[in-house]
């Protein structure tokens, strides 16, 4: 029997509050649990790491003088405010999940381990993992790209709201080019804004190829999840051949 396809989907914070610069957007949640049945229906395997930017990201707390520590602790807190959000609204709309944090949280979120996770995953049920890594100093494509090679995922999926990975800022300098293709040592000399560097680091050294795509449409959520072959957004890999 084939192997079912398993991915990791890195949402942000900023994806979950729509055009709302905070908060939830119900539309999003709608859309997003629509697609994920619809993929499950598929076969496919999917585990979620959230953000936290629609709540609180530490950077900005900076202005606050609130240390860096500190303040990731309150970034990696409103992680976990998205999960039990999106958990419940999956839930409501009969989409099976497990609601997993890095670290202990209280008796309403589950403890992540690989094991649990990929128990979950199997079952055919959504994992979605809060909490980042449970450190300070580290985002969450970081902990998306840790996770999805602890998850022996296929592919890291990282929804965006720009439709790939470009030369320059397309929205700054309109014959910036958009890649299909990138390999991580491109995307790490160049500098290019799209993942932080730590995290293109990792995939690079686990050969974890990451597929980043605008996430604007049910469409092309469902697209990238279902289909390997796809050709939208950008795909980060260790060779161009
Ligand atoms: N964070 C952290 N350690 C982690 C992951 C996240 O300290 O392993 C904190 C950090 O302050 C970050 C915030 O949680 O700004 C929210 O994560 P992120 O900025 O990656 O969210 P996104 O921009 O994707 O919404």
């Amino acid at each position: 029997m084939k192997k079912a396809r398993r991915v990791l989907l890195k949402v942000s914070g900023e994806w979950f509050s729509g055009a709302n610069e905070k908060g939830f957007d119900e539309k999003t949640f709608e859309s997003l649990a629509k697609t994920l049945i619809e993929a499950k229906r598929k076969n496919i395997q999917i585990a979620l790491v959230l953000g936290g930017g629609n709540i609180y990201r530490g950077r900005e707390l900076a202005s606050l003088k609130i240390d860096q520590v500190s303040a990731d602790y309150i970034g990696m807190l409103s992680t976990i405010m998205n999960g039990i959000a999106l958990s419940n609204f999956l839930s409501s709309n009969e989409c099976a999940n497990n609601l997993y944090s890095s670290f202990a949280i209280g008796n309403f979120v589950k403890a992540y381990s690989k094991e649990e996770a990929e128990k979950t995953l199997i079952e055919n049920k959504i994992a979605i993992l809060v909490g980042g890594l449970g450190n300070p100093l580290f985002t969450t494509d970081s902990t998306a790209s840790v996770r999805a090679v602890e998850l022996n995922s296929d592919i890291m999926l990282k929804a965006t709201t720009v439709d790939g990975i470009y030369s320059e800022d397309p929205k700054i300098n309109k014959k910036a080019v958009k890649y299909e293709f990138l390999t991580f040592d491109e995307a790490i000399t160049k500098n290019l804004k799209v993942m932080d560097q730590t995290s293109l680091c990792f995939c690079r050294d686990n050969n974890l190829n990451v597929r980043v795509f605008n996430a604007d449409s049910q469409e092309a959520i469902l697209e990238a999840i279902t289909n390997e072959s796809t050709k939208i957004g950008t795909l980060v890999r260790l060779k161009n051949d």
